[in-house]
């Protein structure tokens, strides 16, 4: 049967570019190689009622294409554990603080530390996000890692460290191997005062839970969606596109959307789109990390003065409080390697140790621990976008753009990622597609 559209991949992207297309009057079908819907995020349902997120999970108030989709479905936002009372926690091998500053800054650290985000933010300010290619300095801001560029103005190695577990707690990918550009641009994506304004990027949560946007939408679209349909190859000509399943089944369309992550698009095999494109798309990268979750009967971090909110240096990058008594965990590229060296049965003892070193022995008695291993998932090999030096100019400014018949999207082809990003580009595919007939 020839459908108008096929949107490949039913992550939040696909989701909501279907949605569009359906309710712009184009007969669509989504392609999804997993047995649910969602990508990257997922939730799992514990007995007492409570959802555990195992993928993305907070949003802020600048991620306004993410917050307006929430309003159509009808889905309430909460304030996330950015409003959680407390202190946040560091925790490097030499020690552990409470607040800031953290505990190997010495004098002077702290207004270096200052001074430096204010050149960041004013820097940021000269950068279009939509077309950072066109600053005047591309090449050079470019090739410059934010490491790089924090000694060249004279920070000391206490402010690079400060940085640097900061960007790690993301976990995406080190600021020694992430273009000054393309940091540049995620904040214009959403100016603020600060450098990663966590008020901006993370303060609010889907009060049903986050994988729940995805589920609603799946529900709209049910018919639409075949699931467990993973493709295998995607020819495009104008007025008839193909999508070969790894099956061998093929299916056919006036046009084709990617909501596919960059990895996993890698592998399937396109043909009648340009050289360029090709490249552009196939040089992305995606940073690799693993999500842990630890379910407790109540935030037990409070009683220590605590946020739950963490930044360390252990296999774990990070902790936060993503609900009543759950705890989030990140582990970021640079540790993954130790992730997955780590046999399988040791892996969730020895993450519950990294979090009673942070609060206490009380952390080592879960009522039940969820570890998901995106990095090494196969549909979706990574986490969120990873520029590293030079990758900005090297994937250039098609970025985020289209070839039609030939449409893409997914949080990829935005600036850094997110949620926001898939649910963004998701929505300007499916316009760009309906436009165009
Ligand atoms: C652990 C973790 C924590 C995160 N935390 C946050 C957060 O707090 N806030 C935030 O904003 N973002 C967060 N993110 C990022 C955010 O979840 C993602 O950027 C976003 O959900 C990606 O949506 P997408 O639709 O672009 O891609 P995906 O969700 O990856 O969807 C792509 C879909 O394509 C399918 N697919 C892949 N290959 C094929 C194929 N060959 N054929 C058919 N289908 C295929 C996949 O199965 C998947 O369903 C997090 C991500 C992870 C992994």
């Amino acid at each position: 049967m020839n459908h108008d559209v096929i949107v490949l991949g039913a992550g939040l992207a696909g989701l909501a570019a279907a949605r569009d297309l359906a309710a712009g009057g184009a007969d669509v079908l989504i392609l999804e190689a997993r047995d649910r819907v969602g990508g990257r995020v997922e939730q799992a349902a514990l007995p007492d009622g409570r959802r555990v997120q195992l993928g993305g999970e907070v949003v802020g108030r600048a991620h306004t294409s993410y917050l307006g989709l929430a309003a159509e479905l009808g889905l309430e936002l909460i304030p996330s554990y950015v409003a959680e009372p407390g202190l946040i926690t560091r925790s490097t091998p030499e020690g552990d603080s409470a607040g800031d500053p953290p505990h190997w800054f010495g004098p002077g650290d702290q207004a270096q530390h200052e001074r430096l985000t204010a050149e960041f933010v004013a820097m940021a300010a000269t950068v279009d996000p939509d077309d950072p290619w066109s600053h005047q300095e591309a090449a050079v801001l470019d090739r410059l890692s934010v490491g790089g560029w924090l000694r060249s103005r004279h920070a000391s190695p206490a402010v690079v460290r400060l940085w640097e577990i900061g960007q790690l707690s993301l976990a995406s990918g080190s600021y020694e191997r992430t273009s000054l550009l393309a940091a540049l641009r995620k904040n214009a994506a959403v100016p603020s005062a600060g450098h990663y304004d966590y008020e901006d990027w993370e303060g609010l949560r889907l009060a049903a839970g986050s994988a729940t946007m995805a589920e609603v939408m799946g529900r709209e679209l049910r018919s639409r969606v075949r699931l467990g349909s993973p493709v295998a190859a995607v020819d495009i000509r104008p007025g008839r596109c193909a999508v070969r399943l790894t099956t061998g089944e093929i299916l056919t369309a006036g046009a084709v959307v990617s909501a596919l992550p960059v990895g996993p698009l890698r592998s399937v095999a396109v043909t009648g789109v340009s050289d360029e494109r090709l490249a552009s798309l196939h040089r992305q990268r995606n940073a690799v990390a693993a999500k842990f979750a630890a379910v407790y009967t109540e935030p037990f971090w409070r009683a220590g003065g605590r946020n739950g909110l963490s930044e360390c240096e252990g296999t774990l990058g990070s902790t936060w409080p993503q609900d009543d008594g759950i705890l989030s965990a990140l582990v970021p590229p640079e540790r993954y390697g130790v992730l997955l060296g780590t046999p399988a049965h040791l892996r969730t003892p020895e993450l519950l140790g990294e979090i009673a070193g942070l609060f206490g022995d009380r952390a080592l008695h879960p009522e039940s621990c969820h570890l998901r291993l995106w990095g090494t998932d196969p549909w979706t090999q990574g986490y969120v976008t990873q520029w590293t030096p030079g990758e900005v100019m090297a994937v250039g400014p098609l970025h985020g753009t289209h070839e039609p018949p030939f449409y893409v999207c997914g949080s990829d082809q935005w600036v850094a990622g997110y949620m926001e990003g898939a649910v963004r580009t998701g929505r300007a595919a499916a316009q760009e597609a309906l436009t165009r007939g």
